[in-house]
């Protein structure tokens, strides 16, 4: 694998092995950038953004309406590429990741044709708020959902006249590098979009110090984000942190029962449970307690782990051994402070899996809501369970983390609903359903959860800059 730097892939001195996680086995080597990759490819977006910015805002549309045509018509293999290096199931990749990258195009693409700034008219004057590009943009993201959460960032980010330098996660860099390929092909305007591999200490702070880097999206963990912000904040770039999660599901006595169950068992485990919005906390009302908890239990634990290319594997292996080990590691401090782990443990799979970085889903129960395994992210397939008697319980328990991403609730009854997603400290509340997404919704975190909004308007907000101009009549 090779930088993707004006245009053309560039190689580096220095570089890393990238392992597939479901077998360990070596599945490419990385280029490992530093301050002078991150340089040249600022300055390939520095002299390639007026041109870009330049084009109509109807030929920068149906730029990306070709980029989402060309991964579209290469859905199969960008599937099969994630799956070996993220770990996840070919069929989730294929449902979710890829198709949700082609929609990312195409709804900026719909977007920017369609926005439209304001005009202020006042005695004698006009105010218009013209928007331009901000200029060079950085892009940071994590393993999790790599060409989902890459292109999200990205289709705005054109769509609004910038030009990108992007960094993907060192574990998942390999959709990325495929994209690069896909602008080459296709003829993209070279120097739109520059890709540097690395490790974050090294290619990620090179990019947060970089001068002509005038805004960096960041999507990662909260300690991360905590570095992001004390380098850019000094140097006054603009910034989005999407950090990490702490999920509550919510469940009340009057829900639908069997939904409910089949709700809360994809919220906590789907893509192995590693998505920030995974609702990695359930709180069960006392009254169906004795009988959901069970359920969700068997349900949760019988899901089929190994294979990620078998059409019928439920979770397919965790993004490293390093982070499998680290699940692991909550699974016994669970022990420690008193809960009862339900599943866990390491299945027993044939080679090439057998070296693989798999886990069964675990339920833990009877731990403390303040405990730190409750209120820890741990980003992986374990879901704490709670049982609460009142609705104020039920807040109280959810807001008990500095985490604020997103929460879903549970019931029949639309007066709870409301209440209680009011009081809710997060961005995001879904009730009686789970990760359903409109791409012009707000989207992101309260308290260590980020700061700021993307999504539809907020993000080409984000990926530019207003400018009022006032004129006296
Ligand atoms: P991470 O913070 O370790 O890494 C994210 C990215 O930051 C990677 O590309 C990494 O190389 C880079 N990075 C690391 N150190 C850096 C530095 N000093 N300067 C600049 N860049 C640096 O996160 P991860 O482990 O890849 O991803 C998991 C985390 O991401 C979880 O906490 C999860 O909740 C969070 N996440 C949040 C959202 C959201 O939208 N809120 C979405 C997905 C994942």
């Amino acid at each position: 694998m090779k930088n993707f730097i004006g245009g053309e892939f560039v190689p580096t001195q220095d570089s890393f092995d990238n392992l597939n996680p479901a077998t360990s086995q070596r599945l490419c080597e990385v280029p490992r950038s530093g301050a002078a990759e991150v340089d040249a490819a600022a300055k390939a977006a520095l002299a390639a953004q007026p041109g870009w910015a330049a084009l109509s805002v109807e030929d920068r549309a149906t730029w990306l309406e070709r980029i989402a045509d060309a991964i579209e018509a290469d859905l199969d293999a960008f599937a099969q590429l994630e799956s070996r290096d993220q770990g996840k199931p070919v069929w989730l990749a294929k449902a979710v990741d890829i198709p949700r990258a082609v929609s990312n195009f195409r709804f900026f693409a719909s977007a920017v044709r369609q926005h439209h700034d304001g005009v202020h008219r006042m005695p004698g004057a006009l105010n218009y708020t013209a928007r331009n590009p901000i200029g060079v943009v950085g892009l940071i993201t994590p393993w999790n959902l790599p060409l989902y959460l890459l292109t999200w960032k990205l289709a705005p980010a054109l769509a609004m006249g910038n030009a990108i330098v992007a960094k993907p996660s060192e574990l998942t860099p390999c959709t990325a590098d495929r994209l690069a390929r896909l602008f080459q092909t296709i003829d993209a305007p070279a120097g739109i979009f520059n890709l540097v591999h690395g490790y974050g200490a090294e290619c990620g702070q090179a990019m947060l110090e970089h001068p002509d880097i005038k805004a960096i999206s960041f999507t990662g963990g909260t300690a991360t984000g905590r570095v992001v912000a004390r380098t850019a904040a000094p140097l006054f770039k603009k910034l989005s942190l999407e950090l990490g999660g702490k999920n509550a599901t919510v469940v009340f006595d009057d829900c639908d029962f069997e939904a409910t169950v089949d709700g809360a068992v994809r919220a906590g485990f789907a893509n192995q449970g590693e998505i920030c919005l995974c609702g990695s906390r359930l709180l069960v009302q006392r009254g169906i307690a004795d009988r959901f908890i069970p359920a969700f239990i068997e349900r949760a634990t019988h899901q089929k782990v190994g294979d990620p290319s078998a059409p019928d594997t439920r979770v397919g292996a965790l993004n490293s051994t390093a982070h499998r080990d680290k699940v692991e590691s909550y699974l016994k401090l669970a022990s420690e402070e008193g809960g009862t782990v339900h599943g866990g443990g390491r299945p027993a799979l044939d080679a090439p899996f057998s070296s693989g970085a798999f886990l069964n889903p675990a339920v833990v129960t009877g731990l403390a809501p303040t405990s730190r395994t409750s209120t820890e992210e741990i980003f992986g397939p374990v879901v704490t369970v709670h049982v609460f008697d009142t609705e104020e319980q039920a807040i109280a328990i959810a807001n008990g983390t500095d985490y604020g991403l997103a929460a879903s609730v549970w019931t029949q009854d639309l007066g709870t609903a409301h209440r209680v997603a009011d009081a809710l400290e997060v961005g995001m509340v879904w009730v009686n359903t789970w990760l359903l997404r409109d791409l012009r919704v707000p989207f992101g975190g309260v308290k260590h959860s980020g700061v700021g909004r993307e999504g539809g308007h907020y993000s080409l907000e984000f990926f530019s800059e207003s400018k009022n101009i006032c004129i006296k009549m």
